[in-house]
């Protein structure tokens, strides 16, 4: 399978190049050069359905005959189903990876896929900014990788306590900044560095934003596995409802749909960013600077990944029948938290939240169909939204207690290329 660019201006790339560019030379994102089809398997688990999901986009590269392999070490945590009878739906957590959020998928086979297809013994930067949980996935997944260093930058203070810490607590290959700065400061840094051609001829610099292939391909795991499942008891599709910031957990799942697993609609719940919700209202694409919300790993005005709905659906411009969008307010994230937790015995992180919302609004306008929440990340790294909503302190989950007692080693630095490009420059090895 080779891939093109969204916007038609370069030529067909192998995946293996696709994953080491990030972005199409064009400004566009990667997409297969054509959407394969999957026979969905009878039964598996779910590094089996993550191979049989991911065979056809990896055919041809060298990572095909690692599949298996790569599966079984990038999926080695629980995914659970957890039912909400009352309310005909469940909750597929995706959140029993080491950084306790759905980026794990996507993080740990970026690193198991960048790791295979490693040509030398040179040393690879991967340069990410974050605003909280993708940071913290990439470093827990290659943390120790020999031949990858990975730089992080947050925007300092404006990411939760447990958050920062959790960004700080690696060390040896992983090396943190916190930014004085916003998130999108960091994100400017970024862009920097990658267009400036002197560093990239002294630096292997790779990004893992959620654009990058090897980050949204993984993602359609969790649907094949969950799909499958619910056909295989039900015989009907699966429905989902996705908390949705850049689009990389949804298009995932629409990337499944496509290729034949047994999903049937896809809610897309937002915070209070309704730059989706506005556009699957009929308006235009208006993308705007991003609100902050409690559901703060969604605060995007501008979702990465939409040049990928408008590929998935070129004649319904990338609104279909079966996809659509609600934007949901901090009030109604806070009231679905209380609710959720008195009356269904679950707890949902903020993001997981939207979702709840966006059934309850299903239910008003007379869908009755059975939907799967996306639990996109365990509620304890959100406490000081959700601890005084539920009123108990909330469990943290081992992996996240491990990091958490670990001494942060962020180093503070300003706003500045320079500053960074010194700091890039500085701590390669040869
Ligand atoms: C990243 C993230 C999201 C948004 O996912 P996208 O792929 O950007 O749509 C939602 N919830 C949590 C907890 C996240 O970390």
């Amino acid at each position: 399978m080779n891939y093109l660019s969204t916007r038609g201006g370069v030529p067909p790339t192998s995946l293996a190049d696709a994953l080491n560019a990030g972005l199409a030379a064009d400004g566009g994102l990667y997409v297969p050069e054509s959407l394969p089809t999957v026979r969905p398997p009878a039964s598996g688990s779910l590094p089996e359905l993550a191979g049989a999901a991911l065979a056809p986009f990896v055919a041809g590269s060298p990572l095909a005959a690692l599949l298996p392999t790569l599966c079984a070490d990038a999926f080695n945590f629980p995914l659970t189903i957890h039912p909400l009878p009352a309310l005909h739906a469940s909750v597929l957590e995706l959140f029993h990876g080491p950084t306790a959020a759905f980026k794990d998928f996507g993080a740990r086979f970026l690193s198991e896929a960048l790791s295979a297809l490693r040509a030398d013994r040179g040393e690879t930067t991967i340069l990410v900014a974050t605003s909280g949980d993708t940071g913290g996935a990439v470093a827990g997944a290659f943390f120790r990788r020999p031949g990858f260093r990975v730089v992080i930058l947050y925007p300092d203070g404006r990411v939760s306590a447990r958050q920062a810490h959790q960004l700080s607590a690696y060390g040896e290959n992983i090396q943190t900044f916190k930014i004085a700065g916003s998130f999108d400061d960091c994100q400017a840094l970024v862009k920097q560095a990658f267009a400036d051609q002197d560093l990239r001829a002294a630096l292997r610099l790779t990004s893992a934003n959620s654009i990058s292939l090897g980050r949204l391909l993984p993602q359609m795991s969790y649907y094949a596995w969950a799909s499958q499942q619910h056909h295989a008891q039900t015989g009907e599709r699966a429905n989902f409802i996705i908390p949705t910031g850049n689009l990389g957990n949804a298009v995932a799942c629409l990337l499944a749909r496509e290729s034949g697993w047994p999903i049937g609609r896809v809610v897309l719940a937002a915070n209070a960013n309704r730059v989706l919700s506005d556009f699957f209202a009929g308006g235009s694409y208006q993308p705007h600077p991003s609100l902050t919300t409690l559901a703060n790993a969604m605060d995007v005005g501008a979702p990465s990944n939409f040049e990928r709905l408008r590929w998935l659906y070129p004649q319904q411009q990338g609104r279909p029948e079966h996809l659509s969008a609600i934007s949901v307010t901090d009030a109604q994230i806070q009231a679905a938290i209380v609710d959720t937790a008195r009356l269904h015995d679950a707890v949902l992180c903020p993001h997981t939240a939207c979702a709840r919302v966006a059934l309850d609004q299903l239910r008003a306008a007379g869908d009755s169909a059975h939907y799967y929440l996306a639990g996109t990340a365990h509620p304890a790294k959100f406490e000081t939204v959700v601890e005084p909503l539920i009123g108990r302190p909330l469990d943290v989950p081992a992996g996240l207690a491990r990091l958490l007692a670990k001494p942060a080693q962020a180093q503070a630095l300003e706003a500045n290329y320079a500053a960074l490009r010194t700091q890039l420059l500085a701590q390669t090895k040869g």
